[in-house]
């Protein structure tokens, strides 16, 4: 397949999927400047945000990256969230969720690298399974590891005393496999299918920062919200209302880069 058919075809899985995708992640009162869940319209940052930012601090992911949001368990893409890990065979949910991905890192990956000040990602890990530990390769890694082969991986290990259902940040919670060179610039993609609370994900910032990383960028397939949390009302209104921008991002380029005056 040509280059220009492949493009086609990444942006045509997408477009079908535009009609359960929710609104996408763009800042805004009542929206946390770190994962962009809910929050207190009086506040910068969620209350998970603020307990790991205490806890971890510069150690922390330097960007999280929301791809979409996740309404509750109900609609296509919390399905799509579902399956490619319980059923491998689903080809339909790797597709949907390999095209989001990909179509996102062909047209955002230099919005996401401009607002994290990396000129280029050097390696990618994927954030381990904790109820799974044992499991060689993630099922997220089977799904998207093509899409960034060019980029060198880092594996972590997870430590089995920590619970694996904990909602809290641990900074022992994983270990570093094989690590870069001292010295060598290592800016790491981490990536991972849902952010609930962050924990496990910053648990993994936070190692791989411990490990010698320069930046460690968050990129998530989805925000979970949860309705019912009084202060998601907003937040779940304006994206039920509004479609899944596929060719905007949290952090567009456009938005934040004036427009060239004519001389
Ligand atoms: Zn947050
Ligand atoms: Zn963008």
């Amino acid at each position: 397949m040509s280059g220009e058919a492949r493009r086609y075809s990444v942006r045509t899985h997408v477009e079908v999927q535009l009609a359960y995708l929710h609104g996408s992640p763009t800042p805004g009162t009542g929206i946390c400047q770190v994962c962009f869940g809910a929050c207190r319209p009086s506040s910068a940052r969620c209350v998970p945000c603020a307990e790991i930012d205490y806890q971890a601090g510069r150690m922390a992911a330097d960007l999280v990256v929301p791809i979409t949001y996740r309404k509750g368990s109900g609609g296509q893409h919390s399905q799509n969230l579902r399956m490619y890990k319980q059923e491998p065979h689903n080809r339909t949910a790797r597709r949907n969720l390999t095209a989001l991905f990909a179509y996102f890192c062909l047209h955002h990956i230099s919005c996401v690298k401009a607002a994290a000040d990396v000129d280029r990602f050097t390696h990618v890990c994927f954030v381990p399974s904790t109820k799974n530990p044992s499991q060689d390769v993630h099922p997220l890694e089977e799904t998207l590891g093509d899409k960034v082969r060019s980029l060198r991986g880092i594996r972590l290990s997870v430590n089995q005393q920590v619970p694996s259902e904990s909602r809290s940040f641990h900074k022992d919670w994983f270990e570093a496999g094989v690590l870069p060179a001292q010295g060598s610039e290592t800016d790491v993609l981490l990536l991972d299918d849902t952010w609930v609370t962050g924990a496990r994900a910053q648990s993994a910032a936070y190692c791989l920062k411990q490990a010698g990383a320069r930046k460690v960028v968050m990129l998530v397939l989805a925000r979970q919200i949860n309705p019912d949390y009084g202060h998601s009302k907003p937040l779940v209104e304006r994206i039920s209302k509004v479609p899944y921008e596929m060719d905007s991002c949290a952090f567009h380029l456009s938005d934040m880069i004036p427009a060239p005056r004519s001389p």
